[in-house]
């Protein structure tokens, strides 16, 4: 047996592997390891989570940010970028039109935007709760003071969804500014978890500078930090930043990351995420086949999708739009898994 395949043993059986151990494992990818990494995440998966899909939807709250992450097009210095924010009216419509569609979970995402204060987002939270108590809610609107992710904790949300972005500070300083550490991201996440949000961490494949170790770093992040969540997609370029030449991120690799992740907690809730969909067509189905157990398809207003553009050539269209789920639940019919109607926890009883 080849070092590759003895590791994928070790694994698949303690669910832990040494820094350089996971490096090794990505620097040596191949047909092989790739395969055997795939039969064992969807052993994994299948043993938590049936064939199920669980979808979220994802409702882009605002494009206004007073970040200024180096890749992301909605950045605060992009001024091509069009800026809107949905009223919590709109938000409440997004959220009745999903019910009726079949979601169970409400995932609401947006840049840093100074409007969503405590109160409008308690208020807000309370009023999902109160039109559809049997729905989770999740967050992602970036960091904030433990007080403040202690409030939304309390008028009701369920989950929050910050990914670390890198788990090395070298990196993490050639992706942001320097207001924004990765001590004070992993500050944020470590008080989700202890206030109890079923918390998801996650990083880009293929961001600029990122080297195989950077990728074994955050795989042990991952490790030691046990998420409930996990968004991990490649890295897209937007045309109005910096990184506007650099290559989109790898879908394979991507998928062989996802199988590893699902090895490393086998109950995790783990996104086929849309720039999977984006960089190759069938990217999230090619995700679920490797271990993924959940899919956010977009519940924004027609009107604002476009304008929520993170990166380049996001999908807009066709089966990412909420009106087109059945499409979703046909192409993932037709590789042998369900989308459920459910708010899919993650399932801690085995
Ligand atoms: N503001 C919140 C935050 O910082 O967590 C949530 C919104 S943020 C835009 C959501 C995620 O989009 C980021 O965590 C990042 O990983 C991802 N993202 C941003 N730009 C991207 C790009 N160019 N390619 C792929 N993913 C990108």
């Amino acid at each position: 047996m080849n070092n590759t395949i003895n590791l994928i043993e070790k694994l698949y059986k303690t669910h832990s592997l040494e820094l350089c151990e996971y490096e090794f494992l990505i620097k040596n990818r191949n047909e092989e390891s790739a395969a055997l990494l795939k039969e064992y995440a969807v052993k994994e998966r299948k043993k938590h989570y049936s064939n199920s899909v669980f979808v979220r939807g994802l409702i882009e709250i605002s494009n206004i940010c007073k970040n200024d992450c180096y890749y992301c097009g909605i950045r605060n210095s992009n001024h091509n970028c069009d800026r809107y924010r949905l009223s919590k009216e709109e938000i409440l419509e997004c959220c009745k039109e999903g019910y009726y569609l079949g979601f169970r979970t409400f995932v609401m995402q947006g840049g840093e935007d100074g409007t969503f204060t405590d109160e409008w987002l308690t208020d807000l939270i309370h009023s999902i709760k109160q039109n559809y108590p049997d729905c989770a809610v999740t967050l992602s609107l970036g960091e904030r003071s433990k007080e403040s992710y202690q409030k939304l904790f309390d008028s009701g949300a369920d989950r929050y969804l910050l990914r670390h972005e890198t788990a090395d500070e070298h990196h993490y300083s050639k992706l942001h500014p320097d207001e924004l550490t990765l001590k004070n991201r992993l500050e944020c996440l470590k008080n989700l978890k202890e206030i109890g949000f079923q918390t998801g961490c996650g990083f880009m494949v293929g961001s600029p500078y990122q080297t195989t170790k950077n990728l074994a770093q955050d795989l042990k992040f991952i490790e030691d930090f046990s998420p409930d969540m996990c968004g991990v997609g490649p890295f897209i370029p937007h045309k109005d930043t910096m990184f506007k030449n650099h290559k989109a991120g790898d879908a394979d690799l991507c998928c062989y990351l996802l199988s590893i992740i699902r090895l490393i907690k086998p109950n995790i809730l783990l996104p086929a995420t849309t720039a999977l969909g984006t960089v190759e067509n069938d990217g999230r189905e090619k995700g679920i086949l490797c271990g993924a157990n959940v899919v956010m398809p977009n519940l924004s207003p027609m009107s604002v999708r476009k304008k929520y553009a993170l990166y380049d050539g996001k999908i807009s269209t066709g089966e990412e739009s909420a009106q087109s789920l059945n499409n979703l639940k046909k192409s993932m019919n037709a590789i042998g898994y369900e989308v459920v109607v459910d708010r899919g926890d993650i399932n801690n009883n085995l």
